[in-house]
């Protein structure tokens, strides 16, 4: 095991290794890890953490070892553990090095870089590469002390979220947000502001938020992004995405 032994274990999309314990990223017993190992689909150094990350297929049904459980990264997130912003990014390049095996420009076999931090280079032609992230934004809108919340189609469908989308070549975040919200829900915005942002690991975004003030129209969803929007109260919020996501903060008024 080149990497060393792994100080932080994901299964499939967004599952991390807990202590039944305290709810932290566990350190597991040698030999398990060594078999986990052998079944793993990426193991790494993350750096300059210098912390060995693994990820285990998302089918694996092998036991945790004992005192362990597969928790979530938002589970992780939500408790505000230190770890969340390592578990985030090692999540993040997890997830990029499974997209990235070959070179995008002649095909060839990605390694790793020596020297370059997170850096991969093909092995034929010398391309590298570093870990991107996609920005997207996410806005709070609001309406004479209201918030606008939607549920999404190909989210979590009892969940009421912001309305949020990824940037498009050559826009500008603040022409994302008014396009994003336009085309959503129908609505025209103003004064749009920066509030701050956040890496998010599914896959590998950077969340922009920002509050708007809305200007004009009427509600009218985008049925294949969104089944149902509305404004609500802050004082009678439904269901709202957890705590320690970028959303959360958002609409509970933390930015
Ligand atoms: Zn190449």
């Amino acid at each position: 095991m080149a990497a060393g032994r792994p100080r932080l274990w994901f299964r499939g999309k967004g599952e991390v290794l807990l202590s039944a314990a305290d709810g932290e990223p566990a350190v597991a017993p040698e030999a398990w890890a060594r078999e986990a190992a052998e079944r793993a689909e990426d193991l790494f150094r993350l750096r300059p953490q210098d912390v060995t990350v693994g990820r285990l297929p998302g089918d694996d049904a092998a036991v945790p070892p004992e005192g362990c459980l597969w928790g979530t990264f938002r589970e992780l997130v939500g408790s505000g553990s230190r770890w969340g912003a390592v578990a985030g990014r090692a999540l993040g390049v997890l997830n990029w090095r499974r997209d990235h095996r070959y070179c995008g420009r002649c095909g060839g076999t990605m390694e790793e870089h020596p020297a370059e931090g997170m850096a991969r280079r093909c092995a034929a032609c010398g391309t590298l590469v570093w870990p991107d992230v996609s920005p997207a934004v996410i806005v709070r809108v609001e309406k004479e002390g209201r918030i606008l919340l939607a549920r999404h189609a190909y989210r979590d469908r009892e969940v009421w979220a912001c309305i949020a989308g990824h940037l498009d070549a050559g826009e500008t975040a603040e022409e994302c947000v008014r396009r994003e919200v336009r085309e959503e829900t129908g609505l025209e915005v103003d004064d749009i502001r920066y509030r701050g942002s956040q890496h998010w690991p599914f896959p590998n975004q950077l969340m922009l938020a920002f509050t708007a003030r809305w200007v004009s129209g009427e509600i009218r969803v985008q049925e294949e992004e969104l089944l149902e929007a509305g404004w609500h109260d802050p004082g009678a919020l439904p269901r709202t995405p957890g705590r320690g996501s970028v959303a959360w903060r958002l609409i509970h008024g933390e930015w």
